[in-house]
């Protein structure tokens, strides 16, 4: 799809989102309080009808970026302007007027849908509350032409989520989250708690809504072969920060930071002789706690590239290709003495 306007709609700056602890045990009350840095100085734009893929393990921060964009978890410091305003610090009624543009779509498709709301009242909701103006009649209509759309039988409207599939539970969601006919769409891991078959009509219906509706949408998901298929350009993000965003062909073709080369290495290829002899970057030890994370790059623990300016500093996410960006000291530095 062509895009004249050249304008983000969604632009971030430097987002931060962090929660005070309680106590650890045995820490006195007196203590310092611990800080959860979930999302650390995070950036990006977006434009309309592109989508974003955000990838990383479990406690990167992408779920608890989706839902600072959402109102659901406060911003802390940053900027994030939607179509030119500011949501950082704005009213409820900013944000309320927000919810028609943007809107989400859950990870676990059976837990997000109310369990005692038919199918239909929970697709047409948003329209009761967005538009108070429609009839009766017209939201019924609106409602049917939804379930349709997203390979629903209209017949199915008063049955109740349970007697549903996952990846029925998860076409409920998509009626309901595209019924007001949105401009963003945030999917939290909208695939992840699916079967493998079912991911692929999942992603693909997304894919013909938004080419339909011109929709931008931001697609979270744990690894890299889910994103592939859907998205524009790619943002990778570790504890908090991202470490690469790129164009998704070069991404792909030529990732530059070692973390995205790692999570690469561990897609399975198709092609059997390939396969074989392809060099996986094995990941040691798991995700540092992000109360706690590493001094300098936060992926210095478990990188096979690390070196001694690694502990020293954070290092920026600075261009290193056309369409690529890239958070690491290799592409400023000749150092590679191993920490
Ligand atoms: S800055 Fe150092 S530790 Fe971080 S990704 Fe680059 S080489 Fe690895």
């Amino acid at each position: 799809m062509q895009h004249t306007d050249t304008r983000p709609i969604l632009s971030v700056q430097d987002l931060h989102v962090q929660f005070t602890l309680p106590a650890a045990k045995g820490q006195m009350p007196w203590a310092r309080k611990r800080t959860l840095k979930a999302v650390n100085g995070v950036s990006f734009d977006l434009h309309a009808g592109e989508t974003l893929g955000i990838v990383g393990e479990s406690g990167c921060g992408k779920s608890t970026l989706a839902r600072a964009l959402t109102n659901l978890a406060t911003i802390s410091s940053g900027s994030v302007r939607w179509q030119g305003t500011e949501l950082h610090g704005a009213s409820a009624a900013t944000w309320q007027a927000l919810r028609r543009d943007v809107q989400m779509i859950f990870q676990d498709p059976l837990a997000s849908l109310d369990p005692r709301m038919t199918i239909g009242e929970i697709i047409a909701e948003p329209l009761h509350i967005h538009e108070k103006a429609l009839g009766a009649a017209a939201i019924a209509q609106r409602v049917q032409d939804m379930m349709q759309r997203v390979g629903l039988s209209p017949h199915l409207l008063n049955r109740y989520p349970h007697e549903f599939s996952g990846g029925q539970c998860q076409r409920v969601g998509i009626a309901r989250a595209l019924i007001l006919r949105p401009k963003l769409v945030i999917c939290d891991e909208p695939v992840s708690a699916l079967d493998v078959s079912i991911q692929a009509q999942i992603v693909n219906l997304l894919l013909e809504l938004q080419q339909e509706m011109g929709l931008a949408l931001l697609f979270i998901a744990h690894d890299l072969a889910v994103v592939k298929h859907i998205s524009t350009r790619i943002m990778v993000m570790y504890l908090g920060r991202v470490v690469e965003l790129a164009h998704k062909q070069d991404l792909y073709a030529s990732p530059q930071h070692p973390y995205t080369q790692a999570l690469l290495s561990a897609i399975p290829i198709p092609d059997p002789v390939r396969e074989r002899n392809k060099t996986i970057t094995l990941l040691q030890g798991d995700l540092p706690s992000p109360i706690s994370p590493p001094s300098g790059c936060v992926f210095r623990t478990r990188c096979p590239q690390a070196h001694a300016r690694c502990a020293e500093s954070v290092p920026a996410l600075q261009a290193v290709l056309a369409r690529t960006h890239s958070a690491c000291h290799l592409h400023t530095t000749a150092e590679t003495t191993p920490a």
